[in-house]
């Protein structure tokens, strides 16, 4: 069985990501999405509330079977190695993305040969979007439906909602 992981902070899911997840699962048997933990990043969503997304996106937009979702903490291809991974999954917006992808994967491989990444190109209708614009619209109450599924949409407002309020 040939299986994949697709790791990433995913603070909010966006329909980009979304749109990786269909096309990468056509190429594995079973795509793991891997939702990091203990991020740099600092994320608005807690690890619990950003798998609870992606299980309610893959439910509601898509007919899949063949992808689980699940939070992971520590290295990535520690964690590949133990979920039997043979690709990792990264997606590719710009230039700008490119040089750190490709080191990351590069070390990667330096650390275990029988893991490759793998990058997907973006659609060119999501090449602008990331998590960080949709973060950064709807702390303004801005309208984010055309970046986030509409399943999720409320939840996002709700959040910074439930900020404001404490
Ligand atoms: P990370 O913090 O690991 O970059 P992200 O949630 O920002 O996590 O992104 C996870 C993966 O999805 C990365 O490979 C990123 O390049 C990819 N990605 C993010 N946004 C898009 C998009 N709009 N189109 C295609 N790929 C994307």
């Amino acid at each position: 069985m040939k299986i994949g992981i697709y790791p990433g902070s995913f603070d909010p899911i966006t329909l980009g990501h979304l749109d990786i997840i269909v096309r990468a699962s056509g190429l594995v048997d079973k795509l793991i999405i891997g939702v990091l933990q203990n991020n740099a990043k600092k994320p608005l969503f807690t690890a619990e509330e950003r798998v609870e997304f992606i299980e309610r996106v893959i439910k509601e937009k898509t007919n899949l079977t063949s992808v689980q979702v699940e939070a992971f903490d520590g290295l990535l291809i520690n964690y590949a190695a133990q979920k039997n991974a043979s690709i990792i999954v990264r997606g590719l917006r710009a230039i700008t993305d490119f040089e750190y992808e490709l080191q990351i994967a590069q070390t990667n491989h330096k650390l275990n040969t029988k893991i490759d990444t793998v990058f997907f190109t973006t659609s060119v209708e999501y090449s602008y979007l990331s998590s960080s614009v949709v973060k950064e619209i709807a702390v303004y109450g801005g309208d984010i439906r055309q970046f986030v599924p509409d399943c999720i949409v409320q939840s996002v407002y709700d959040k910074y909602n439930s900020i404001r309020s404490v």
